[in-house]
């Protein structure tokens, strides 16, 4: 496997690349993986450890697929490579493969990156207005706590100004309201007595930013990155009727929620919406090769056809839409329907949930949330105030998850001291035995340190 020791590597490593989101630290080095299979991955030194985190939330058919290899080798002997300027039919059965997941209504636009997936939906949405007379509407409301991206627009409708502060300015017209986040409702109101505040806001923002000025709203189902914020059941349709109402576009972000990861194809189909656009990324290759795709309604398509001034979306990627990754992909999501994978996020994810809820009384552990197999752990320092733990203490409980062979994720936004909850979002692959090991390590972790 390796000509160089482990720590041969990691020296190499030091040297060589620049990590995501990583703080240099003399005494650290990252996890440097070598192999990997099923919700197994094992690291450079031969230790083995539970994925609990599906790489980043996107290996949601496992590690290790023989299927996905094969079938982006074979399209990448058939034909590698041809830009979708024309076409191909790996796409086109991609395409066709998305209709069943998604509904008939949709048309679909590749890219490589959930970023890229979203920075298109705001085109897409700005030029639509513009094509049906509505050209001041350029505007995009999105939630405080929501991460949508690296890229600048992206990153303008993303919530959390600690990603954002050091690069600024961003893209004008990228405004953020209050999230549905009932466990710290920014309204001071409990979710079985409040007005759906969490939802009004959106009419209230719109009426005084004049509703004419704006193009959409972008969400995702579930918050993730922002620590797993579960809305109340009816906040998607509320605001659904306020973008309709107010003729504002709802752009749905599935790339983490989408593929099963919430229990349902897509996390909005829990709500009873439709939105307008959906963006997805991350589990439609299971993250095995690079694809993101803009799901625009037929509709929204319909407005770029035939118009004098406007007559097509200007718009081109090299990559996106890859044969090789469409090829992959219609095979991943073909893998997810044999396995119902789908159905079983759904009932596994409510499995772990129940045996986690056993630690609700843990001194630290404020609450305990998720949908199908994407799970939320909000560590406190103290249960009456639900003042946020201490990054220690969530640091001790993710560094003890690992000594135990367990690798879980930790979300929410460091700037506002809400970096606290425990994130579990492991392959929608994972077996039973795999599913009982992390329960148990997690629950020690917590036993240890909550
Ligand atoms: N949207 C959401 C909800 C995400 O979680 C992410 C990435 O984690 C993105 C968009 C951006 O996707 P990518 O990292 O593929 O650009």
């Amino acid at each position: 496997m390796t000509t160089s020791s482990a720590k041969e590597w990691w020296d190499k490593d030091r040297q060589l690349i620049w990590h995501q989101m990583a703080r240099y630290h003399p005494d650290a080095h990252p996890l440097v993986v070598t192999r990997a299979e099923g919700a197994w991955v094992t690291d450079v030194e031969g230790r083995k450890y539970l994925d609990g985190m599906a790489g980043l939330w996107c290996v949601n058919a496992g590690y290790g697929r023989k299927e996905l290899a094969r079938a982006a080798y074979e399209q990448l002997i058939e034909m590698p490579y041809y830009p979708l300027t024309q076409s191909h039919l790996p796409a086109i059965r991609l395409g066709e493969k998305l209709r069943e997941w998604l509904g008939d209504d949709y048309l679909f636009f590749f890219s490589n990156s959930g970023s890229e997936a979203n920075e298109t939906a705001f085109k897409i949405a700005r030029q639509y207005h513009r094509q049906n007379g509505e050209p001041d509407r350029y505007k995009f409301l999105s939630r405080y706590r929501a991460y949508h991206g690296n890229t600048l627009g992206a990153m303008s409708a993303t919530g959390q100004a600690q990603r954002k502060y050091r690069y600024e300015p961003l893209v004008p017209g990228f405004l953020q309201v209050p999230p549905p986040d009932c466990y710290h409702c920014p309204f001071g109101k409990a979710p079985d007595s409040c007005a759906r505040e969490c939802a009004q806001i959106f009419d209230y923002t719109m009426n005084w930013e004049i509703d004419r000025t704006v193009a959409g709203v972008i969400m995702e189902p579930i918050i993730t990155g922002g620590g797993i914020l579960i809305p109340p059941d009816d906040y998607l349709g509320r605001v659904r009727e306020i973008c309709d109402r107010h003729g504002a576009l709802l752009i749905i972000d599935e790339v983490i929620c989408g593929f099963g990861r919430t229990g349902k194809p897509f996390g909005f189909m829990h709500y009873g919406i439709q939105p307008d656009i959906v963006t997805m990324a991350k589990g439609i290759t299971s993250g095995y090769l690079p694809l993101a795709v803009t799901a625009v309604r037929k509709e929204l398509f319909e407005a770029f056809k035939g118009t004098e001034e406007y007559d097509h979306f200007r718009h081109v990627n090299t990559f996106g839409g890859n044969p090789a990754a469409c090829a992959l992909a219609v095979e991943n999501l073909n893998i997810l329907e044999k396995e119902k994978l789908v159905e079983r996020s759904a009932t596994l994810g409510e499995q772990i949930l129940a045996s986690l809820s056993e630690m609700a009384d843990l001194p630290h552990v404020g609450q305990i949330r998720g949908k199908g197999l994407l799970i939320g752990i909000e560590l406190v320092e103290d249960k009456e105030t639900r003042q946020p733990a201490t990054p220690d203490r969530v640091n001790a409980v993710i560094a003890t998850c690992k000594d135990l062979g367990v690798l879980v994720g930790k979300n929410g936004d460091t700037v506002a001291g809400f970096n606290n909850v425990i994130v579990i979002s492991p392959p929608l692959s994972l077996t039973d035995e795999d599913a009982d090991l992390l329960v148990n390590k997690v629950k020690q972790a917590l036993q240890e340190h909550a």
